[in-house]
């Protein structure tokens, strides 16, 4: 085909025939020669001549042809131009120019360059032209040619021999050299100008190549844009006249004709078209052509595209083979509509067989790099350019064409046109496949084109598996093959239903068998086998199924390299390490309803593995510009030049990359033992070559909070990058998460914190805001010195913050220990009070511990004193008293605490250094007997932070807790549950450090996992401070609090699993399911694998995934290994955890038989589940034990795995027991229901029973009967004296009033009457009867222990211990009841002066010295009303909210009131100017208070209006503060239809009120609320 183009002088230098020779051999020349002989120079050429004939001898020396062209160069000099011009010279002086010095060239170049144009168009003479432009190429050389070619461009170029001239030219000189010359093809004026300063061009590029940056035309036009018409005119007829001439092959020609057709408009290019179509041959032979032709052709009529078919027939093989031809063939073939001309003239010759060959024609074309392009834009799905497979350049060639009104010039849908051409190939194809399956499978083109190929047509997958019949394990590991195969299998992606029939299928029936040993032998391999399980459930069940496959991963994954097909693997099949999160049928159908789903939550593609950080806090605005320099890692199998970040709310943002290479980090280190790299050195590295930051390419998609940065050059696989961003952040005090305000002292500059759990990291910078994204941080924070504080993770640089110049410091901190999951980042700039103590561990070691707190909160320096002292008791609780010893060294542990508080005591004293010293010697002793003790802080400090704003109650970030400021420290206005709080907050923060931040969950599925365990040993820690009767009391009771408790929450439409299929927002992770029921699961396990086991299981969890991240199913993994032989935890866990609601355990009965007792059971609850697919009982483990007499006789544990089940105790005859108490300590999560239990019995038990929470509960059960009995006498309106409270009962309440075996705290825990009654749900809506029905059983006790409650109450009163006050609470509630209110059933009127002496009995406690006595007393006070009301109430308004933490207990106290004027109340609290709906304290205190009282905020009309407006205006500023509300209404359905309706109805409006996209979460669960009534 066409002849080669840009080779410089490539026309015209060969001889025509060796057999000339320059001896006259016949009559004809002897006469030639003697007329020469006449002529001027004769002499001069004859002896030339000669010279010349021996100097083009090939056998010449060096020195010869040297002394030849001397002599040549002395007979010809001054003579050259004569001699140039004869035919029959001309030779003489080409040789003098190729031969010569480049003194004789410059001498040659200056007698003949005035006369260069001549010499151009003469066909002898043009050689010697040529021969100047390849030997003299000194710039002085070039410089004096192209001025003696100025002007002569144009004729030149449209000349026929003077084209060639021009076209070496053009090729031999760079464009900056040419550029002068190349200008007179646009009008002669432009060449008068200097070059336009835009031309980058200082490459040898030559004329050819210009189709990357702008054409000179264009340049031009830029320059003169009213010009353009002349311009473009000029160009058509240089360009006309080169076709008249047929000099359309020329390059030059070519460049400007694409030019031209670049700039001129459609309907000029049209106009053109008809000359220059018939020439398509000869001008796609270079690039520019090539895309001029590709211009031509979406520019043309039906006609001129036809004939362009024409000129290529016969030649559309080579074309579509060729360097650039092969663009126009596709172009041609897009653009035109009639594709049976297409078949014809092009298709048809591409699947003709030429010669002999077996092989099929269109391999050929498959595995061409270009020519592979058509079959790829055919076999792609729909109708665009498929743009994986074309580059930039060819993008823009193939994108749609439009005439200048912007209508299409093809009218054929391109989908339709794609599949009628492909319809014509599809046998062919298919049978390529067949014949050459292997060859393709191995080949980088025509793998692409095997993928495409199988993606539609069966026929494809039969050829695949016959290839791999033989040595498939090859293909597998082979470089190419494993991808193409990968990809292959990855088209059934799209279309799942043909998975198991085709390719995948067809893997599985081969290799289904034994994955491991077929398809594990390698990285390549396990990308297939990943890619495999991806596209068929039964690969992936076959994988989870097979153990030995499950071990050679894991052992694979911890190898050091060719990992990464494992890694992803082992992503794919998170279920073989995650059983409970098995997929189960139809499980994701509800899952739509969900932003977020697993899926969602895969393998990092870019590890992160370090962020530099710089903060600037300006003085002078609270905007934060954040500086990062951020390294990461490829992780993917393939070059990737695209990284996508997490970037919400960022402003004014720029990206630039490193282009210089840091010494790589190397992967992230993982594990115990990991080598951590060194990143000091790394950032000294950055900032030395902080020259080589190049800008880059980003869109920022604010919307999908999504930042995607494209590098210049794809990163290869675990390739590392560096780059660079600057964006600015702009706190409020509104939006809590990332930076935001906190409190700030008058006067002071704004301080400034931060809470990044779960997304608030990315809207502070850029990044990979994914829990299994940790990392390493260096931060820098600059800002003002009047701040006392500037903190954040990791260890500061340093003793002190570095002063600037400009009135502001600089704090560093090194986090290079620890890598970290980005939501525990944390920043502050504040003003604080700094508290500080020491934590010395018993081996000596230590660290500083800080409190933060809020200036001006805490009153007395004690209380300061002491939360520092509980927060080292915690810390050195944790390791003393947790790990996995937690059972052994008991002595040696008792010993360690005396020694310590001994130690700390002389430490403090300054007393007795040779005693101090003795104490750290034994205590070293001591501690050094365990082997491994609980956790131990790596850090110099751990802080404490007060803050007054925010949704959670404290926030483990990596070595900055924060913490409610409310419950930081002791203060007069923390309440007693504060002070639980307070210890339990510090210690269960503090425990994160291990878990959670040290092992991490891999996504935000497993946040319950993070929290539930921490919660367990939190509980721990309780129990040893405040006994665990009293604390376990509380959580059964919470749990079960009708209408809010977990239990009913969780029974509730509304409720989400522990582990749910999705969810909207993270806030919806953080739920009473997390804190309660998933405590009570770990709990379960604990007690299914004993005690003992499960310390040392959960060890080894922190030790395996140690600094790195797991999933759900690794923890039950970790469980399981202890699991006795019969239990299989995993269905226990995913029963559990992925399912909401709770078992009823029904104890059906108790028989003796044989002197064995067996107590039937059964589980409720399962069988009538909505989804199939969870009808499946639970596993319970169930705490029993035998009591007689107030001991127990005998107990165990029996795990109830079935519907049903028995306990079976032997050796017990029935009078050797007083009664079975059945899941003690609430061994399970759920409720108990026991037949077997008489009256008798379950009076017994409430007096007897040592478990406490059974005798709790029976005592409840007892207290319920008789509520319930009241309840339905009222409902029945039966009143006045036909029913009245049991004997029965005031006896029991009686008997535990007197009961010295219970603690005082806990006496008070069962005397603490509610008017709810947890054991009859059908009951629990009747919120007034139930209310009454409380009241007429306290008026009964009253009735008979008056006298000793009052006394009681007086003793209670004057002692304000902690443990007192529950029970002075309860005491109290009688004596209210029995005076201040009008006798329930009956019998009597008010009494006399009732409410005042009430009140008069509550007075002192409303100046008592702690905040729990005066709540109380204010609360109770303001509903008993009268003056002595009003006048506590607008004291304790006046007073309590001066101070922040006594405003929130005002706002409690207010907002709980039960009366008829708790609305008004409520109404006036919001309106009060310290009320403030923007700090959670405030509007979550109000609304929780509310919603508890739903006797009035349901069941009145003025209530619910305010229900309703109450929802509204708190959930308008935070939607978390308002999730309280969903439970409030979860009895909805249980009403009667009136009352229903009306329910119904507000809570449509509420839902209606809230803006679907701003209030997303609460919406969607409100409208889930809203479905559930239908
Ligand atoms: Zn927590």
């Amino acid at each position: 085909m066409a002849k080669p183009h840009n080779s410089s002088g490539g026309a015209g230098q060969k001889r025509k025939s060796p057999s000339s020779s320059d001896q006259p051999s016949n009559s004809k020349r002897a006469l030639k020669k003697e007329r020469q002989s006449f002529r001027p120079n004769n002499d001069v050429v004859v002896s030339s001549k000669d010279l010349w004939n021996q100097l083009r001898k090939k056998t010449n020396s060096k020195e010869e042809s040297r002394a030849l062209a001397d002599s040549l160069y002395e007979l010809i000099k001054g003579k050259m131009l004569n001699l140039a011009k004869k035919h029959d010279a001309s030779r003489i002086v080409q040789a003098m120019i190729q031969h010569g010095t480049s003194a004789q060239r410059d001498s040659c170049l200056s007698e003949l360059a005035g006369d260069i144009p001549e010499l151009s168009k003469e066909q002898y003479s043009h050689f010697i032209v040529l021969k100047l432009l390849k030997y003299c190429t000194s710039s002085k050389n070039k410089k004096d040619i192209v001025k003696s070619l100025k002007n002569q461009v144009v004729k030149l170029a449209t000349h026929s021999v003077g084209a060639r001239v021009i076209e070496v030219c053009l090729a031999e000189f760079t464009a900056k050299e040419s550029e002068i010359l190349k200008r007179e093809f646009y009008g002669k004026q432009y060449a008068m100008f200097s070059p336009a300063p835009a031309d980058n061009s200082n490459s040898n590029s030559n004329s050819n190549s210009n189709n990357g940056g702008q054409s000179l035309l264009n340049l031009l036009v830029e320059e003169f844009p009213d010009q353009k018409d002349g311009i473009l005119k000029h160009v058509e007829t240089v360009i006309d006249k080169c076709m008249e001439k047929k000099l359309i092959a020329f390059a030059y020609v070519q460049d400007l004709l694409c030019q031209y057709t670049l700039s001129a408009s459609p309907s000029a290019i049209t106009e053109l078209s008809s000359s220059v179509v018939d020439y398509t041959l000869d001008v796609i032979t270079t690039r520019p052509g090539a895309k001029a032709i590709c211009q031509i052709a979406s520019h043309s009529s039906a006609k001129e595209r036809k004939r362009i078919m024409k000129t290529l027939k016969g030649y559309t093989r080579s074309s579509l083979l060729h360097r650039d031809a092969y663009i126009a063939i596709i172009r041609s073939i897009q653009v035109t509509d009639d594709t049976v001309t297409v078949q014809k003239m092009i298709l048809n010759e591409l699947v003709k067989s030429e010669g002999q060959s077996d092989e099929h024609p269109l391999l050929e074309i498959a595995k061409d790099a270009n020519a592979s392009k058509l079959l790829l834009f055919l076999l792609s799905p729909g109708g665009d350019v498929p743009q994986q497979y074309f580059d930039p350049w060819e993008c823009d060639i193939l994108a749609p064409a439009v005439n200048e009104k912007g209508e299409p010039t093809s009218r054929k849908n391109p989908e339709t046109r794609k599949s009628e051409l492909l319809q014509f190939l599809r046998d062919d194809i298919i049978k390529m496949v067949t014949q050459h399956a292997g060859d393709l499978i191995g080949h980088k083109f025509g793998g692409k084109v095997l993928e495409n190929a199988v993606s539609k047509w069966e026929e494809c997958v039969a050829p695949i598996m016959a290839a791999l019949e033989e040595g498939a394990g090859e293909v597998f590991e082979s470089a190419v093959g494993h991808l193409v195969l990968k990809r292959c299998l990855l088209t059934y992606k799209d279309r799942p239903e043909e998975a198991a029939a085709g390719l995948p299928g067809k893997f599985v029936e081969k290799w289904g068998g034994n994955f491991a040993d077929a398809m594990m032998q390698s990285s390549r391999a396990a990308f297939v086998l990943g890619a495999l399980c991806e596209v068929s459930k039964e690969a992936k069940k076959k994988c989870e199924g097979d153990k030995k496959l499950k071990k050679t991963l894991k052992e694979k994954a911890k190898e050091e390299k060719g990992v990464a097909g494992f890694l992803a693997l082992a992503d794919k099949l998170k279920c073989i390490f995650c059983t409970t999160c098995k997929e189960t049928p139809g499980s994701a159908g509800s899952s739509d309803v969900y932003r977020f789903s697993r899926a969602d939550f895969g393998a990092v593609p870019w590890s992160p593995l370090h962020y530099d950080l710089e903060f600037d806090f300006p003085t002078s605005t609270t905007a934060v510009q954040v500086t990062s320099r951020q390294t990461y890692m490829n992780n993917q199998s393939e070059p990737c030049s695209t990284l996508m970040l997490n970037a919400h709310n960022l402003k004014d943002l720029s990206v630039s990359v490193h282009t210089s290479k840091p010494s790589p980090l190397g992967p992230p280190p993982v594990g115990v033992d990991a080598k951590i790299p060194d990143f000091v050195s790394h950032v000294k590295e950055l900032d030395a070559a902080a020259s080589s930051l190049a800008a880059v390419p980003f869109v920022y998609d604010e919307d999908k909070r999504m930042l995607t940065i494209s590098f210049p050059d794809p990163v290869a696989p675990g390739d590392e990058i560096v780059i660079r961003t600057v964006s600015t952040c702009h706190p409020d005090d509104k939006e809590l998460e990332g930076i935001y305000f906190d409190f700030t002292p008058p006067g002071k500059p704004q301080t400034m914190i931060s809470q990044c759990q779960q997304y608030g990291f990315q809207r502070i910078v850029p990044c990979v805001d994914t829990m299994n994204a940790k990392t390493f941080f260096t931060s820098r924070i600059t800002a003002s010195s009047e701040y006392s504080n500037i903190v954040s993770n990791g260890d500061l640089l340093g003793d002190a913050y570095v002063p600037g110049s400009d009135g502001r410091v600089t704090a560093t901190y090194y986090n290079h220990n620890v890598n970290m999951a980005p939501y525990l980042f944390f920043i502050g700039v504040g003003t604080y009070e700094t508290h500080v103590a020491e934590v010395e561990y018993p081996n000596g070691q230590t660290f500083a511990v800080e409190i933060l707190a809020l200036p001006g909160v805490i009153d007395k320096p004690e209380d300061a004193t002491s939360a520092l002292q509980s927060l080292v008791d915690s810390i050195i609780w944790t390791q003393v008293s947790t790990g996995p010893e937690k059972y052994e060294h008991e002595a040696e542990r008792a010993k360690t605490y005396d020694l310590i508080a001994e130690r700390d005591s002389l430490k403090r004293s300054g007393s007795n250094p040779e005693k101090l010293a003795s104490i750290r010697a034994e205590l070293k002793d001591l501690i050094s007997v365990w082997k491994d003790t609980g956790y131990t802080y790596c850090f110099k400090t751990y802080r404490e932070i007060g803050m007054q704003n925010s949704n959670y109650g404290g926030m483990e970030n990596l070595n900055n807790t924060t913490i409610l400021s409310s419950r930081l420290t002791p203060s007069r206005w923390l309440v007693d549950g504060g002070h639980v709080y307070m210890e339990g907050v510090k210690v269960h923060e503090f425990y994160h450090n291990i878990n959670g931040s040290q092992t991490t969950g891999e996504t935000p599925f497993e946040i319950w996992l993070n929290e539930a365990v921490t919660v367990h040993v939190q509980r721990q820690r309780e129990d040893a401070i405040f006994g665990h009767d009293y604390m376990r009391l509380g959580q059964v009771a919470y749990a079960q609090a009708p209408g809010t408790g977990p239990l009913a929450l969780d029974k509730a439409p509304s409720s989400m699993a522990v582990e749910p299929v999705g969810f909207n927002t993270t806030h919806e992770l953080v739920s009473a399911m997390t804190y309660s029921k998933a405590p009570e699961f770990i709990r379960m396990v604990q007690s299914i694998i004993g005690k003992e086991n499960f310390v040392q299981a959960l060890f080894n969890y922190h030790s395996e995934f140690a600094f790195s991240n797991a999933t759900s199913g690794q923890w039950v993994d970790c469980m399981a290994s202890f699991s006795p032989p019969d239990v299989d935890l995993k269905l226990m866990a995913k029963g559990w955890l992925q399912r909401t609601n709770f078992p009823t355990l029904v104890v059906e009965s108790e028989e003796v038989a044989n002197n064995n007792l067996t107590v039937s059971l059964k589980q409720i609850g399962f069988a009538e589940r909505a989804k199939e697919e969870e009808r499946y009982p639970w596993m319970i483990p169930v705490e029993w034990s035998a009591v007689r007499d107030g001991k127990s006789v005998k107990s165990g544990l029996y795990i109830l795995k079935e519907e049903t089940g028995s306990i079976v105790i032997e050796n017990t005859t029935a009078d050797s027991f007083d009664f079975v108490s059945v899941a003690c300590d609430w061994s399970f999560y759920g409720d108990v229901k026991n037949n077997a239990m008489t009256d008798a019995k379950k009076l017994c038990q409430a007096k007897t029973d040592p478990d406490t929470v059974n005798r709790f509960l029976a005592f409840q059960s007892i207290l319920d009967n008789e509520k319930c009995k009241i309840v339905e006498a009222l409902r029945a309106g039966v009143t006045d004296g036909l029913v009245s409270v049991s004997a029965d009962f005031v006896d029991l309440y009686g008997a535990i009033l007197e009961d010295s075996n219970l603690s005082i705290s806990t006496k008070g825990r069962f005397l603490s009457i509610s008017s709810s009654c947890p054991s009859r749900p059908e009951l629990s809506h009747f919120y007034h009867y139930l209310d009454s029905a409380k009241c007429a059983i306290l008026q009964a006790v009253y009735a008979r222990y008056g006298d000793k409650l009052t006394t009681l109450f007086a003793e209670l009163q004057a002692d304000s211990k902690l443990e007192n006050r529950t029970l002075k609470q309860a005491t109290f509630a009688a004596i209210k009841a029995g005076l201040a209110a009008a006798p329930v059933l009956g019998g009597g009127e008010v009494p006399a002066n009732g409410k005042a002496t009430a009140a008069a009995m509550l007075e002192p406690l409303l100046d008592a010295d702690n905040m729990s006595d005066r709540a109380f007393a204010l609360k109770n006070i303001v509903e008993l009303g009268g003056e002595k009301g009003a006048a506590a109430h607008a004291n304790a308004k006046k007073v309590w909210t001066e101070h922040a933490i006594g405003c929130e207990q005002y706002i409690q106290c207010i907002a709980s009131v039960d009366s008829e004027a708790a609305p008004g109340l409520i109404r006036e609290l919001l309106d009060e100017p310290f009320f403030n709906m923007a700090l959670a304290g405030h509007a979550r205190t109000v609304a929780r208070a509310w919603c508890a009282n739903q006797k009035r905020a349901l069941l009145t009309k003025e209530g619910l209006a305010l229900t309703k407006e109450l929802f509204l205006r708190v959930g308008k500023v935070n939607q978390m503060s308002a999730y309280g509300f969903l439970g409030t209404f979860s009895q909805t359905m249980k009403f009667d239809k009136g009352v229903r309706d009306e329910l119904c109805a507000t809570v449509r409006e509420m839902k209606d009120g809230l803006d679907p996209k701003k209030e997303e979460s609460l919406f969607n669960q409100f409208s889930r609320l809203v479905k559930s009534f239908d």
